[in-house]
């Protein structure tokens, strides 16, 4: 990886930004209502005035179309700061808590109150929206930020970097550009909060750093989300929508569809009708379609390349080196032990494997680490309980892919392996927020019990 010339790389620089950050927000400064919203207005406007330019990075750093980067990295954002606004008053709201027998007299209280200096390191599938997504929640709850951006998708991160510097005061919210070792030493520096999207890996990595001061931290995870097609889905609904969510980003999505679990009966039918999504989508060429993304870098390609040896190619199976662009493709005869079966796949490939019970389906699932998310598609009410009362997962779908993660009414984030904390809409506020709890005593009469003197205290208590 080849280092740039905007990576920050000096301690000292670093140090001071943090520093002055801290001053920042002890001087009070990201606290009121007004400075929220008006903060989250200024970041309003600056993605609406600048749709055109973020569009065009995300199109040099991942041949994003315009509709899904629009669609994924934009107006996602729009609609989460819009919903913040509409709502950020009542979550800012101190609430007030019942007082038990013994504390008669006084008044209870839970006060969000913001944690000061918070770090959001994000990843480069969704470069913008990863990162400006969790900013959102930070400023909702009076916080300031710094966004380390992935090293990964260089033209995004500098457009983010000139806009954010454009837009805010970098006391209050900044971005700072660099690698594994600019990471490094922002996790060294006195941070209040760690918010983290990116590879379980690297999670670990960040929540031992983070330990050493007790840092609080989020982490965005991933892992191998499966996807049920149960013998009476629909099963020409199912195919298009585990085609949108698999060929989204060309597969690169935290969420998409990781591998297929397919009831025996509709496997044939499926396999036909996944075809026809790839298709409808993207014509009889794919690659040339000029709808559909690339393969972040040759590291990646490379090894997603490695996968088709896995399993027999029913679709797609082609690419194209020059452009790093890997076709939709479907593996059949896929087994547990093969390697495309054993870590996050994170590209366009999509192995499938056969079942006959839902049972089967279950003690399969429960081998794996918890997933980000699972993704079923059946009619039967029963078959549905079944898998949501008996499998543990971050959050998904019934008949359809990914679309849990787009909508602020529903916090998002995994379980186990997959992560730690949820975002999204009111629970960006909450994670962003230490919930203090004060107990205010009244001064006009005392209760002698609760004093050693008091020889009756034990009746009393007791009662
Ligand atoms: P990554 O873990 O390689 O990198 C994420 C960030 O961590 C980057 O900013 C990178 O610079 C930094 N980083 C990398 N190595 C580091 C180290 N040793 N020490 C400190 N910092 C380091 O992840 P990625 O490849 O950018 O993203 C892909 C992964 O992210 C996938 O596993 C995907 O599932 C996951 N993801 C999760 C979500 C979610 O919301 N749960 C969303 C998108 C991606």
């Amino acid at each position: 990886m080849k280092h740039s010339e905007y990576y920050v790389t000096d301690e000292n620089i670093i140090s001071n930004i943090v520093e002055k950050q801290k001053r920042y927000f002890y001087e009070q400064k990201t606290k009121s209502k007004a400075v929220r919203v008006q903060a989250l207005k200024d970041l309003q406007s600056m993605i609406k005035s600048n749709e055109e330019v973020i569009m065009e990075a995300l199109k040099k750093d991942l041949n994003k179309s315009e509709i899904e980067a629009y669609a994924s990295e934009i107006g996602i954002l729009l609609e989460e700061i819009r919903f913040t606004l509409k709502h950020l008053d009542g979550w800012m709201k101190s609430k007030k808590a019942k007082t038990v027998m013994t504390h008669i007299g006084s008044k209870g209280y839970i006060i969000p109150e913001p944690y000061g200096v918070t770090l959001i390191i994000a990843p480069w599938n969704y470069p913008f929206q990863l990162a400006i997504s969790p900013l959102i929640g930070a400023i909702a709850a009076g916080n300031t930020a710094i966004i380390k951006p992935s090293e990964l998708t260089p033209n995004v991160s500098r457009v983010m970097e000139e806009l954010l510097a454009k837009t805010f005061d970098p006391s209050f919210v900044t971005v700072i550009e660099g690698a594994v070792e600019t990471t490094q030493i922002l996790l060294k520096q006195p941070l209040d909060y760690i918010f983290f999207t990116g590879s379980v890996n690297v999670g670990k990595v960040i929540m031992q750093e983070a330990g050493k001061q007790l840092i609080p931290v989020t982490l965005e995870l991933g892992g191998k989300s499966p996807c049920i097609v149960h013998r009476d889905a629909n099963v020409e609904l199912a195919a298009k929508r585990i085609m949108f969510g698999k060929s989204m980003n060309a597969g690169q999505t935290c969420v998409a569809p990781d591998y297929l679990l397919v009831h025996k009966d509709v496997k044939v039918q499926l396999i036909a009708q996944l075809q026809k999504a790839v298709t409808q989508f993207y014509g009889e060429d794919v690659l040339t379609s000029g709808r559909y993304g690339r393969i972040v870098s040759e590291r990646h390609f490379d090894r997603l390349i490695e996968f088709l040896q896995d399993g027999k190619v029913v679709i797609g199976g082609n690419y194209n080196e020059e452009t790093l662009q890997i076709a939709p493709t479907v593996l059949d005869e896929v087994k547990w032990d093969s390697s495309v079966m054993q870590d996050e796949i994170f590209g366009p490939i999509l192995p499938l494997i056969e079942y006959e019970s839902v049972d089967e389906v279950v003690s399969a699932v429960h081998q794996k680490a918890k997933p980000l998310a699972l993704y079923l598609f059946s009619e039967s009410e029963e078959v549905q309980q079944q898998i949501i009362n008996t499998v543990s997962f971050g959050g998904g779908c019934i008949n359809d892919t990914i679309m849990h993660l787009a909508t602020p009414h529903l916090p998002f984030g995994g379980v186990g392996e997959s992560g730690i904390g949820q975002y999204h809409g009111e629970a960006s506020f909450k994670t962003f927020s230490h919930f203090k709890s004060v107990l205010k005593q009244t001064t006009k009469f005392d209760f002698a019990f609760k004093y050693p003197s008091d020889n009756q205290s034990l009746k009393t208590i007791k009662k």
